[in-house]
């Protein structure tokens, strides 16, 4: 697939609005705790710096309740960060397309940079409306999506706002280049054995993007909370761990189309459980048949571990996607640092994708064993199944 490339646009000098994905995670006193997503975005913004553009920046960052600013979800931190790493002033606009983004807008000249504030203060974003898409696209000449992270999500920003710009001013920045290359060729062709991992809690963004990986891998190792769910239809009694009970079915229908596709499809054999989710629980290990009543799995057990390092043995290509714990906290953390060591020490193709899965690669200071870090969970399911994104969409490039 060959996207419009940012190095054909006639930037020099003029404005360009270029929407990044500077979603990144914060400790409780608001400090950055990984900034890979900015320093990600950074080769887009220099070059349009060094083409001596205006540069508008856009991002989302958490989930504030549609439509109404919350000082918790300010973008403040990630002017500040860019402002270290650029070298330069970052202006940040009080709002998104209120008065104050758009009198600096207007008046932001050549090598200036000015970041909107969270475009999900506006109730419009999420929603793709064509009104806040035209508000954003008024401000620029040029537009460029390095938003990887979101190019999976139809939002005014990310999708409406294209339409706006013809085929010689809009492109994707390098980052989005990067990660579309890199995905599409690990569809293509992956060496097999191919496994995923598959972790984390939401199991609802998850289980379509299973159906649809079930096809295209050799096996699947599942951890995190959302195990639960697929235990729970295996009938095992999970306490109270993690569970989305409207999802038991559909959990099993995974289990039966990984049967028919000769996909194997490992659950995990003992967890670690918890009297309560807090760091100074009570836990102890238990085989997954002998949760506790009332106790709830945080992480995956040793034998677990022991089981998927054996089932990685083999592995020529492997994708993580979501922790195996809640690796926030050191007792629970140990089934995911487990698994990042045996993935970093594999021969494979190693592919880690989403935030929570390359922040706790990094926090072991693993990320450089690894062949690739995605900046986008969701939306490197979503390529792996085939699927065009679409924030990516209307920036291809005509054959
Ligand atoms: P996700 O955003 O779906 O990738 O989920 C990441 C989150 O899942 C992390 O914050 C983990 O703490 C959480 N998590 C992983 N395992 C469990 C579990 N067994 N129970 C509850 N939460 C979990």
């Amino acid at each position: 697939m060959e996207l419009l490339n940012i190095k054909n646009l006639a930037l020099q000098g003029k404005k360009v609005f270029i929407r990044c994905d500077f979603n990144v995670p914060m400790d409780e006193f608001g400090n950055i705790t990984d900034d890979r997503r900015i320093r990600s975005a950074l080769a887009t913004i220099n070059y349009c710096l060094d083409q001596h553009c205006a540069v508008i920046l856009a991002s989302h960052s958490g989930r504030p309740k549609d439509g109404v600013p919350d000082p918790k979800y300010s973008l403040a931190p990630v002017a500040r960060r860019l402002h270290q790493l650029l070298k330069r002033e970052v202006v940040l606009a009080n709002d998104v397309v209120g008065t104050d983004a758009k009198t600096k807008a207007s008046a932001l000249k050549s090598g200036e940079i000015l970041l909107l504030e969270n475009i999900r203060f506006e109730a419009g974003e999420t929603k793709n409306s064509p009104e806040l898409s035209k508000e954003l696209a008024d401000m620029a000449e040029f537009y460029i999506n390095d938003a990887f992270g979101v190019s999976h999500r139809a939002h005014a920003s990310v999708e409406g706002i294209t339409k706006f710009f013809d085929n010689e001013h809009k492109a994707a920045g390098f980052l989005l280049q990067k990660e579309i290359e890199f995905f599409d060729k690990l569809v293509q062709n992956p060496v097999r054995p191919f496994v995923a991992i598959v972790g984390g809690s939401k199991v609802s963004g998850k289980l379509e993007a299973l159906i649809n990986l079930l096809p295209k891998v050799d096996k699947i190792l599942i951890g995190g909370g959302m195990a639960f769910t697929f235990l729970k239809y295996l009938g095992y009694d999970i306490g109270a761990s993690l569970v989305e009970d409207d999802l038991v079915e559909e959990a099993g229908r995974i289990i039966a189309e990984a049967q028919k596709l000769g996909v194997k499809f490992y659950l995990p054999i003992d967890v670690i459980a918890a009297d309560r989710f807090a760091e100074d629980a009570v836990s102890k290990i238990v085989t997954a048949q002998e949760i506790p009543s009332g106790w709830m799995g945080l992480d995956i057990g040793p034998a677990t571990v022991r089981l998927y390092r054996t089932a990685l043995n083999d592995a020529q290509t492997v994708l993580w996607n979501g922790p195996m714990g809640v690796y926030e906290m050191d007792k629970f953390a140990r089934g995911s640092s487990k698994i990042a060591h045996f993935v970093a020490d594999s021969y494979a193709t190693t592919v880690v994708g989403g935030g929570d899965t390359a922040d706790l690669v990094q926090r072991i200071n693993l990320d450089e064993e690894m062949t690739f870090i995605s900046t986008g969970g969701g939306a490197s399911l979503e390529l792996l199944e085939g699927k065009i994104l679409p924030g990516v969409a209307q920036l291809i490039a005509e054959a």
